[in-house]
């Protein structure tokens, strides 16, 4: 199989062209620098994701909190996470880097807010 990889780790974006197969990769071209080799090879043996996303709120002038992974996720979790987003429902105050979600399907990642919202006066 074969896969063209922009790397995103600086701004050069090199174009990587991988060759692979189930037993791994076979070849790559197109890198400039040992960082390209390493993200590229995530990619083709273990892609990961940041994952953000919100939650809906009680108690508080907006109806949703954004929300975002503690560390990249594997992408083969992603449709399980954003299952376990959609339940969530938070209680205001909420501060910025509460974690909303513990451990998020096992995944060793929390969901973690990403916006301080206050509670809503009582009249
Ligand atoms: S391969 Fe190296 S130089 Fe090219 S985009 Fe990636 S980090 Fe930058």
């Amino acid at each position: 199989m074969k896969k063209d990889i922009t790397c995103i780790v600086c701004p050069k974006g090199c174009t990587i062209h991988v060759e692979y197969d189930e037993t791994g990769i076979k070849s790559m071209e197109g890198y400039s620098c040992k960082r390209g080799i390493e993200y590229a090879t995530a990619e083709i043996l273990s892609p990961t994701r940041m994952v953000t996303s919100s939650v809906k709120t009680d108690n508080a002038r907006y109806t949703v909190c954004p929300v975002k992974t503690s560390k990249p996720i594997g992408k083969d979790k992603i449709q399980d996470v954003m299952k376990s987003i959609c339940c969530v429902k938070v209680k205001a105050p909420v501060r910025q880097g509460d974690v909303i979600i513990k451990d998020v399907c096992g995944t060793g990642a929390d969901i973690v807010a990403t916006q301080t919202l206050e509670a809503l006066e009582k009249e």
